[in-house]
């Protein structure tokens, strides 16, 4: 028998080639191996996204890239987190036996603080709860995370722990399965790229758009003029050359050392190199939207199955719990 995997991501914004190359990439792996279960968590959007008015947009185009990108309806539960609405339940239920110290001492929710202190609301507090509740609501047993998550995922398994010991065995302790996500560089040259900063290349982009994003890139700050020499162990396009140029990369390098490209030219490569690894994808893409009916009935198909497991698991939690 197959394990059940779980994993959700936030709709917040469109998604773009970090996303693909990293964890989407790696959902369409795991199918091979797992029952899984993806989700659009639209609920913990909300604890960061005050203006709402784009949230039904980026939930389909999430689903489209997940479809195109090779998520398989027939092997793989897909739906949005709202529409199995026992989550909220199973997050107040398990909200009553979580210690808020445990809550304070979550690193993310320190940093959020930090990065909204106009907004810091309940939901930011008790984000790993309801992480908790999306697993444990399908019972999942394994989790796809990267390093940085593992303290959430820890919180979740002592939450489950603690329900065990105060009610019965109910929910499996979940395991990491550790996934080293490839770190893809931003556009800005200031990390990784985020769907925030404005540094990202979103897969929605056309081949145009795609090549006229890339041309905003920071480079080497070193190389002013197209004489100078550059160093290409700095630069960020040079680093997605990695993922897709690998047959030009020495050359790439030491043509740029040696000043013999320049960063235009470099960059419209880098460019033609996304656009070519892109094709295949855009293409199922471009056909999946147009039929948005499609799209619709794979969330409320998948809402379905996600309901049956979810339904039982709140009877079970109730009636373990005397509230039934
Ligand atoms: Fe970066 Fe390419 Fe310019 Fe070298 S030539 S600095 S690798 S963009």
């Amino acid at each position: 028998m197959k394990k059940r995997v779980f994993s959700g991501a936030r709709p917040t914004a469109r998604q773009h080639i970090g996303n693909y190359l990293g964890a989407i990439q790696n959902y369409v792996n795991l199918q091979q191996e797992y029952n899984c279960i993806y989700c659009i968590v639209d609920i913990h959007a909300l604890t960061s996204l005050e203006d709402t008015s784009k949230l039904p947009e980026n939930i389909s185009e999430m689903a489209l890239d997940w479809l195109a990108a090779g998520l398989d309806p027939d092997k793989s539960i897909i739906f949005v987190q709202s529409h199995v609405p026992e989550v909220m339940e199973l997050y107040t239920l398990l909200g009553m036996i979580t210690p808020l110290s445990w809550l304070l001492r979550v690193p993310t929710f320190k940093e959020k603080v930090k990065l909204q202190p106009h907004n810091v609301n309940y939901g930011l507090v008790g984000y790993p709860v309801l992480m908790t509740a999306d697993i444990a609501l399908y019972k999942a047993e394994v989790v796809p995370v990267g390093e940085d998550q593992l303290p959430h995922l820890e919180l979740a398994r002592e939450i489950a722990r603690r329900f065990n010991n105060l009610f019965g065995d109910t929910f499996p302790e979940p395991q990491a399965k550790l996934t080293s996500f490839p770190l893809i560089a931003g556009l800005d040259g200031a990390g990784k790229m985020s769907k925030q900063s404005g540094s990202s290349i979103e897969l929605a982009l056309s081949p145009k758009e795609t090549i006229e994003r890339v041309m905003t890139a920071v480079t080497d700050p070193a190389r002013r003029y197209r004489s100078d020499p550059g160093h290409p162990e700095i630069c960020n396009i040079y680093s997605l050359h990695r993922f897709f140029s690998p047959s030009e990369l020495d050359d790439i390098a030491s043509q740029c050392r040696s000043a013999q490209i320049g960063c235009v030219d470099c960059k419209k490569l880098l460019g033609q190199g996304i656009n070519a690894a892109l094709e295949p994808f855009r293409q199922r893409r471009a056909a999946l939207a147009t039929k948005p009916n499609y799209i619709t009935e794979v969330l409320a198909d998948g809402a379905q199955q996600a309901s049956v497991i979810a339904r039982e698991t709140i009877r079970e939690v109730k009636q373990k719990m005397r509230l039934l």
